[in-house]
């Protein structure tokens, strides 16, 4: 371990925050803040709270792998437990006493080796080192329906749900057939008078069960960890992941043809009424948009008290939603489930990095990382879920714990003394967008005929690329050459006083 005391700056304290604040104490750094704009820890999952809140990844893989839970009440967590479980590992791991809340970082600009901050207080901070942990999918991303203003019901969006709002024995209508709309649709159905989903259009669903894990099970758990890495069975699971992403970069592979094959299945043998079959049919092929993975959703739109409405949407009036055919759908309750701005990451903070070069320049045509952790000018700052990482229908703590034990090393350069800056170099970063571009367009999100989140402003698809066994070796060490790591005088100290 170096000597050097350094001011480390973490933004938001949602699932990567929370274990960067973990990793950094462990680690040794005792000058660690964690700005977090809003008032409780969780980001995405304190943010969503809509009835039938699930993940889509096994509970006992959405967890850290040092801090494993043996009280998930199911194969899939639910959205509370998944809040109540960062909760616990905040506290048991002291990393509240690093978090200030109810502080948003406005601005942040690279002067003489150091990050200076300006924060929503008013107050100031001055970092070494930046790592934003600021989410992807955190703007909520509504659409501009005319005659949203008029509806006398109550309307909003998924992230923002209004639990005063009564739904028991009410109307309600889902707009968007993602995740989140499908997982509402589940939940509501039998609950409410009549629930109607608006469908634009329909995606691929795969089939999976969502178990419940016994009282006996869980104390199993408890008492033997073995049990507990049985049924994790991560190298069962880590090869699924591989498998997954194999298929989305080889599209012909015998995994996306399975893939493929299970979504035709479901949907043939879900659904029983030809014509509401076709009406869910989707135009693209499956994987081109994240595939949705629901034990229920097909089972309950075909029960009573479920419309799928496939007319587009004109308008919104005070009584409900009118379709291009003229209907008007008569509802109490708008649910607005159409997904988030996938291009923000960190925006709105202002970042400026040397010489002046300000993010939304080299950002000006779409969001773009280094290994999606670095960005050339941007010295000291890194990135924990940034754009182009792996993002899809596998557990986001296992690529954040990856994406840490890569930034740690590069941290280790400051901490040791080796150099006071780390920076990608604009060389390393072209090359790998291009590459990854290049990479991009032979993936299923760009041959498969859709719009999608996955797309960037140039219709090229934004994740990562590759297979997860790729990311999986770049993240075991820093390619060395691509990074320019300098040694500066001491920093002119302009606003000292650490807020
Ligand atoms: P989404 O996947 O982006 O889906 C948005 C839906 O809204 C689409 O069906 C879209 O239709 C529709 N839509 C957008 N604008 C519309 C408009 N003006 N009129 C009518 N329909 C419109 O959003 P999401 O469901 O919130 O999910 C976003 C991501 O969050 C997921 O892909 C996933 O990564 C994550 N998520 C994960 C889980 C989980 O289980 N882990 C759960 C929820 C969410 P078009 O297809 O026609 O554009």
């Amino acid at each position: 371990m170096g000597n050097k005391q350094l001011r480390v700056v973490v933004i938001g304290a949602g699932m990567a925050g929370i274990l960067a604040g973990i990793k950094l104490k462990e680690d040794g750094y005792d000058n660690v803040c964690i700005y977090e704009k809003a008032n409780r820890i969780g980001g995405t999952w304190r943010d969503n709270t809509y009835p039938g809140l699930t993940c889509d990844t096994p509970s006992h893989h959405y967890t850290y792998t040092f801090e494993r839970n043996p009280d998930w009440s199911r194969y899939l967590p639910p959205g509370s437990e998944i809040q109540a479980y960062f909760e616990r590992a905040v506290e048991k791991y002291n990393v509240g006493e690093l978090i200030r809340f109810n502080c948003e970082v406005k601005e942040a600009a690279f002067r003489g080796s150091q990050w200076h901050l300006k924060l929503s207080d008013g107050s100031s901070d001055l970092a070494d080192i930046v790592i934003a942990a600021t989410g992807v999918l955190h703007h909520p991303s509504t659409p501009n329906i005319p005659g949203m203003d008029d509806f006398e019901g109550a309307i909003f969006h998924t992230a923002r749900w209004d639990h005063s709002v009564p739904l028991d024995g009410k109307r309600v209508g889902v707009i968007g057939m993602g995740s989140t709309g499908v997982q509402i649709i589940s939940a509501l159905v039998g609950r409410a008078e009549n629930v109607s989903h608006f469908v634009r259009n329909p995606q691929w669903i795969m089939p999976v069960e969502n178990g419940y894990y016994s009282e006996a099970q869980r104390a199993g758990f408890r008492s033997d960890p073995a049990l507990l890495e049985a049924e994790m069975n991560v190298e069962e699971y880590n090869a699924n992941v591989e498998r997954y992403t194999h298929a989305l970069t080889q599209p012909t592979s015998d995994g996306a043809q399975f893939m493929r094959q299970a979504c035709f299945d479901n949907l043939e043998q879900s659904v029983t009424d030809p014509q509401l079959r076709e009406q869910l049919r989707p135009d693209h092929e499956p994987l081109c948009k994240r595939l949705i993975f629901s034990p229920d959703y097909y089972q309950a739109i075909q029960k009573p008290g479920a419309t799928l409405v496939r007319e587009d949407i004109e308008c919104i009036e005070k009584s409900g939603i009118r379709t291009k055919d003229g209907a008007l759908h008569e509802l109490d309750v708008i649910a607005v489930a159409t997904g988030f701005k996938t291009d923000q990451f960190m925006r709105s903070i202002k970042m400026t990095g040397r010489n002046g070069l300000d993010l939304e320049s080299l950002w000006e045509k779409k969001p773009v990382a280094y290994m999606a952790i670095n960005m050339p000018d941007f010295p000291n700052f890194f990135m924990l879920n940034g754009p182009n990482g792996p993002v899809g229908n596998f557990s986001l703590v296992d690529i954040a714990e990856k994406q840490w034990h890569y930034i740690a090393q590069l941290l280790d350069k400051i901490r040791n003394d080796d150099c006071t800056e780390v920076c990608v170099t604009r060389a390393a970063m072209e090359q790998f967008d291009a590459e990854r571009t290049a990479a991009a367009k032979t993936t299923i999100w760009y041959t498969g005929g859709c719009q999608s989140w996955y797309l960037d402003a140039e219709g090229i698809p934004a994740s990562w690329p590759w297979n997860y066994q790729r990311f999986v070796e770049e993240m075991e060490t820093p390619r060395w050459d691509a990074y320019d790591l300098i040694q500066e005088s001491s920093p002119a100290n302009e606003e000292t006083e650490p807020a």
